[in-house]
């Protein structure tokens, strides 16, 4: 199984056949060996242990889910500099503000699809509170209890919070208990002081990100992580965001999946910076597969980095593409991804996993296998109901 890995290793940096050696005995690795495989891996060499890694934990299957987003508002209270999305309250006729009933009218478009998952995330609006959301969740639950509901970023948790005067602990009890199920993993960006007050040094530092994480953690519920790379930080705090992040799945266990987000500079207050390089983000998937040993997960988010390159991510690490998603989200396609309409069928999706010589597995949220698609023709997936 590792011979091939074993060759490479004999050929690598020699600063790199030890922290090679750790990765195959499955031993953690620290801090610094995670920046110098940064700065001196060769994309074979990553490649390879990644795959390696990514083989051991998964094999050949990569998962998928049946997803569609809500994006409530594109109103935001805050100025995070990388953000092509949102609109400040002043402009909001810019924007869009979605009633509660245009979002369960959105919910209702799926009804009797075979959709698990619906995602909810915005911008941070003045008005829409904690008593809104909680209506919210509480309406799509009635109409459709098998839904499963992910949403809100720590940002918004945050501030839904501190508005309404309540401990994290107790807002997030109150909206699990109206149906909120788990949380994406959005708005981490980079944790660094250094970087974050920079590019977002209004909103929610890492502390408190990670707090809310913790307490959606010891409420039962899973959450998600991501890290914005690829713009003005360094591969020290890149590292530092992941050990960040790795220090808390160590105490809860309560991460699922691991999300880079590729920096875009469409449209954006960091319109002058330059974005990675397709060699620069395999790298990163790479290394974040290597460092976050206690992650089960590392997901490609296919609108984001279009499709073909998502693909090649599943050489990476990556064992999980983002779902179907229906063309239900703006996120990144304001700032210029490739995906201006992002919406894939399942037999789409499927193909493109299959195209990459994967097993391409339906899940749900929390990683049961709902489907193997390996022995399925995704030219039947149209025609058969069951599979549709
Ligand atoms: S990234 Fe999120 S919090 Fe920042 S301005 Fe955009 S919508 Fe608001």
């Amino acid at each position: 199984m590792t011979t091939g890995v074993d060759a490479l290793l004999t050929t690598a940096d020699r600063d790199l056949q030890p922290i090679g050696e750790k990765i195959l005995a499955q031993q953690r690795i620290t801090p610094e060996e995670g920046i110098l495989l940064f700065e001196k891996g060769s994309l074979p060499f990553l490649g390879a242990l990644a795959n390696y890694v990514r083989q051991r934990l998964h094999g050949n299957k990569t998962y998928f889910n049946r997803n569609f987003h809500i994006e409530p508002t594109n109103v935001c209270v805050f100025t995070c500099q990388f953000c092509s999305y949102s609109r400040q309250y002043a402009h909001r006729d810019e924007g869009w503000e979605l009633s509660q009933q245009q979002m369960l009218d959105i919910v209702r478009r799926y009804d009797g699809k075979p959709v698990t998952e619906v995602h909810i995330v915005g911008g941070v609006h003045p008005k829409m509170n904690l008593e809104f959301f909680i209506e919210l969740l509480q309406k799509i639950k009635a109409h459709r209890p098998d839904l499963h509901i992910k949403g809100f970023t720590a940002v918004e948790l945050d501030y839904m919070f501190r508005k309404a005067r309540l401990s994290i602990e107790e807002g997030m009890k109150r909206l699990h208990a109206a149906g909120l199920d788990s949380m994406p993993g959005g708005g981490a960006e980079i944790f660094h002081p250094d970087i974050r007050s920079v590019i977002c040094a209004d909103k929610v530092d890492a502390e408190g990100w990670l707090k809310i994480h913790e307490a959606a953690h010891r409420e039962g519920m899973h959450t998600n992580a991501t890290m914005l790379y690829g713009h003005i930080e360094s591969y020290a705090h890149r590292i530092d965001h992941m050990d960040r992040l790795r220090q808390l799945q160590d105490k809860t266990g309560g991460f699922n999946t691991f999300i880079p987000l590729k920096f875009r500079n469409k449209d954006n207050d960091m319109s002058q910076v330059a974005e990675s390089t397709i060699v620069e983000d395999m790298k990163l998937y790479a290394v974040a597969r290597l460092y976050m040993d206690n992650f089960p997960h590392l997901k490609a988010y296919w609108p984001m980095l279009g499709r073909q390159n998502a693909q090649l991510t599943l050489s990476f690490g990556v064992n999980d593409l983002d779902g179907t998603i229906d063309d239900t989200t703006k996120i990144y396609s304001m700032a210029g991804s490739e995906e201006q309409t992002p919406s894939l069928s399942t037999a789409q999706l499927v193909t493109l996993i299959r195209q990459a010589g994967r097993e391409p597995v339906e899940r749900d949220t929390l990683y049961n296998e709902i489907r193997n698609f390996k022995d399925i023709d995704p030219n039947m997936i149209g025609m058969d109901a069951s599979l549709n």
